[in-house]
């Protein structure tokens, strides 16, 4: 009886090349079998896979709780239910360099507190963060007790950040961060600075408006309300200045005109608060972290120079 052929032996580098070419989310099957084949097939199939993450209530739950339970159903303190997190595990987390937290709750960030060693981030190297909320119950509505961020707990190292509605933004204080290079507002109507600690560090610090004509309106209300959380955080002004990115310039007139009359202010490149008028170019840059441009939902029509001009989100 002939001898069978041994099958074929791709040398290793080869194999990481492929390994390396396949997609996080189109290729994940062929990829969680690669984690099987070998130590080294792991790093690398790994490194694929774990390269961005989205973290929503089930997931969180998923990957940090005892069992997976629901966390509505646990009524001890979250944080003492935390599964054991193998040091490979460890080494998965420090793959993501990407993380979307959509919809989570206060008891989900306790259990990253959790997770996470002292004085090390528990995503050593995330670089873009997205913070999204559209439902969930307000931090003051938490059936836990409200509890301060452990002195000892970075959630995340250098960052961009991207901020989306009310809720994340009010959440981004108990998500400590080492240090926020550039940071993106979207969908937050009333900032509530006072209310917020914010980041004391940035690079760049843009907040995209919603509605123009609204935004016109209450200009001088939220120009009085960044002044003053300026005031706060940087009072000798060495941070770089905080940018409004109005999406038309239909209104530009309207809102410089008010700031102007009311405050004396006009605008000047030292200023400490910017504003940018796009118009129907939209020489704007996205936001760095979820690369929109505006938030409307769907493409819109907006009126620019007094003609009706589409542009498509996104
Ligand atoms: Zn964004």
């Amino acid at each position: 009886m002939p001898q069978q052929p041994s099958p074929p032996t791709l040398p290793f580098e080869l194999v990481q090349e492929i390994i390396q070419s396949l997609n996080g989310e189109d290729d994940r099957p062929t990829l969680l079998s690669f984690l099987r084949v070998s130590k080294a097939c792991w790093e690398t199939a790994a490194h694929v896979l774990y390269r961005t993450i989205l973290l929503t209530k089930d997931r969180t739950e998923r990957l940090f709780l005892t069992g997976g339970e629901d966390m509505a159903v646990v009524t001890e303190s979250p944080e003492s239910r935390l599964v054991h997190l193998s040091p490979r595990t460890r080494r998965a987390l420090s793959f993501i360099e990407r993380v979307e937290l959509k919809d989570i709750e206060p008891e989900h960030i306790y259990l990253l507190w959790a997770a996470t060693t002292p004085d090390t981030p528990l995503f050593p190297n995330a670089r873009q963060v997205c913070l999204r909320h559209f439902r969930g119950r307000w931090p003051n509505a938490c059936q836990y007790p409200q509890k301060d961020v452990p002195q000892d707990v970075d959630i995340f190292g250098h960052i961009d950040l991207c901020v989306e509605m009310e809720l994340a933004f009010r959440y981004i204080e108990y998500l400590p961060v080492q240090k926020y290079k550039r940071v993106s507002i979207h969908n937050v109507w009333s900032p509530r600075f006072s209310m917020t600690p914010y980041p004391d560090e940035w690079e760049e610090l843009r907040w995209f408006e919603f509605y123009a004509q609204t935004f016109a309106s209450k200009v001088v209300q939220r120009f009085d309300e960044a002044e003053a959380f300026l005031d706060d955080i940087d009072p000798d002004g060495k941070l770089p200045p905080l940018t409004y990115v109005v999406p038309t310039d239909e209104w530009e007139d309207l809102t410089l005109g008010s700031l102007s009359k009311e405050r004396g202010w006009v605008p000047s490149p030292t200023s400490r608060i910017q504003f940018t008028f796009d118009s129907a170019d939209w020489r704007a840059p996205p936001c760095v972290v979820c690369g929109k441009k505006f938030d409307w939902p769907q493409d819109t029509v907006v009126s620019y120079k007094g003609a009706p001009h589409t542009f498509r989100a996104g």
